[in-house]
């Protein structure tokens, strides 16, 4: 069985000292302290989160990376190469929250996960449909056109964070049969268009709490987590870590 991944996404959250507390909590749980645990801060605070990583088993992530590839006179871009520069091993690339409100998509994304690859990070491409794309029975539909951008893509490794809209920061969780179709959906999808003999992971994201993780966690094909708000909490973390844990 592969090892469960946990990604906890602090979004726009965070300070020097906040980080630094949280930080500390976590490295001193030995359920969140291991291998196949990363942290996606925001990306001023990625040199100092990853000093604070040194020597721990915990992996860094990035939030975004540019979809321009090779550096140059793009203000205020961060290359997928800077990126792996300051030590990150994962990058998310077209959270909702980017889709919704900075209109990313399609062509970009692909852009964007191409440039990961190319500089040695394993992206995460999160997809997810809409509550009024799901009542109009389009989930899946919606989630095989948002993968469409994996055509032909090859790389070793390959994550995808599978995220009802609807249940990103609502409290609203997908039901297991709902995770389940989708994630056998998500994994067929990626062996269809991905060339190469890429690991897939896929993961869910949605509200997930120290309460509901070992339920979603045990579902066929959810390959780990990954976590908005409850990240930001080292109790809450570390018990959806211990969930992953005891699956592996
Ligand atoms: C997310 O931001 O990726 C997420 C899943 O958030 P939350 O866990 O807060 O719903």
């Amino acid at each position: 069985m592969t090892d469960k991944l946990v990604i906890g996404n602090w979004k726009m959250h965070g300070r020097h000292a906040f980080n630094a507390r949280l930080v500390e909590q976590l490295l001193s749980s030995e359920q969140v302290n291991r291998s196949g645990v990363a942290l996606a801060v925001p990306a001023p605070y990625l040199v100092s989160v990853g000093e604070l990583l040194q020597g721990s088993r915990l992996s860094l992530a990035a939030q975004d990376v540019s979809r321009f590839a090779d550096d140059g006179a793009y203000t205020g871009e961060i290359s997928a190469g800077m990126l792996a520069d300051v030590g990150c091993a994962y990058v998310l690339v077209g959270h909702s929250e980017r889709r919704q409100y900075l209109n990313e998509g399609g062509e970009q994304l692909r852009q964007k996960l191409l440039n990961a690859i190319a500089a040695g990070l394993t992206p995460v491409y999160c997809v997810g449909e809409t509550l009024a794309e799901r009542e109009a029975g389009r989930h899946l539909e919606v989630i095989r056109d948002q993968l469409s951008v994996l055509e032909g893509i090859d790389s070793d490794a390959m994550v995808v964070a599978y995220e009802p809209v609807w249940a990103i920061g609502t409290g609203r969780v997908a039901s297991l049969e709902q995770i389940e179709e989708i994630h056998r959906e998500i994994k067929a999808e990626c062996l269809r268009r991905l060339t190469g003999s890429a690991t897939i992971l896929v993961l869910y994201g949605g509200s997930v709490k120290a309460e509901n993780a070992m339920a979603i966690l045990s579902v066929d094909n959810v390959d780990g987590a990954l976590v908005g708000g409850a990240s930001l909490v080292s109790e809450s973390f570390s018990v959806i870590c211990q969930a992953a844990k005891k699956l592996i």
